[in-house]
């Protein structure tokens, strides 16, 4: 049976003290709930991983991972932070490919099918993104960009690592806009995602990795996007933010 996972992406949001306040206040809330059976990922600034590890108990299914990591796993690459780094303060899992680096930062395709083999190679989980941008969908070419997105990014690796990747969809026009695709647009494109891994890994493959949903996804709508049947999750931007929105979120997975 697939995971099902919601991820907290902070993006750069919170001071330490600020972060440690709500990362506390998330671990005591789901602490409370007995038979938890999603896994939550708290995504952090860098500067927070150690001590919020540091909170999380020791087994369960609880995490936290990166909002990135460099291409690189050391060497002279001023203000950057590498794959072994991050698993030195506990990081376990690592966002590659979000939609604002790509646009943002310049992050194209060979960096990340890099980057993606970086982590892998010590020991993070890739949290891959993909999306389409509004006018990508407007012309309805958006399952033939994701899947260029995927190939590109992932079909590099062998069926025992990419078993390892969790995949998260987020059309680039809901991330923080308030607006998203209805639940069935989500699900056909993530039967789309699945059946592109089945293409290339086989049925058996496919059928284990997690994709999540991202974008504009909160307490109010989260239940309408689980639901669907190859949506094992979320990537939580805004409303992770907060305890009790992100928390809701969790209860409609579970
Ligand atoms: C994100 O940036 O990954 C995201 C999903 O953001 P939001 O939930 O704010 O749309």
């Amino acid at each position: 049976m697939r995971s099902k996972i919601v991820v907290a992406n902070w993006k750069m949001n919170k001071d330490l003290h600020e972060g440690l306040q709500l990362a506390a206040r998330v671990i005591q809330m789901l602490g409370n709930r007995a038979n938890r059976s999603a896994q939550v990922i708290l995504l952090p600034p860098f500067i927070h991983l150690d001590a919020i590890r540091k909170l999380l108990p020791k087994s369960g299914s609880l995490h936290v991972g990166a909002q990135d990591c460099h291409v690189h796993a050391y060497g002279a690459f001023t203000g950057e932070v590498s794959a072994p780094m991050l698993r030195s303060v506990g990081a376990t899992f690592v966002l590659i490919g979000h939609s604002e680096r790509r646009q943002h930062l310049g992050e194209h395709s060979a960096l990340l099918t890099q980057k993606v083999t970086t982590a892998l190679l010590h020991g993070l989980r890739p949290i891959f993104c993909c999306g389409e941008s509004q006018q990508v969908r407007t012309a309805g070419h958006q399952e033939s960009f994701v899947q260029k997105q995927l190939a590109a990014g992932l079909f590099h690796l062998s069926a025992g690592q990419i078993a390892q990747v969790i995949i998260a969809y987020e059309p680039i026009w809901a991330i923080g806009t308030g607006s998203t695709p209805i639940p069935t647009q989500v699900q056909a494109m993530h039967y789309a995602i699945r059946s592109t891994i089945a293409s290339r890994y086989g049925e058996e493959v496919s059928q284990n990795i997690p994709i999540l949903y991202g974008g504009s996804c909160n307490a109010e709508n989260a239940l309408c996007f689980f639901v669907c049947p190859d949506v094992d999750g979320g990537l939580i931007g805004k409303a992770s933010l907060e305890a009790v929105s992100f928390v809701s979120i969790v209860d409609a997975l579970e």
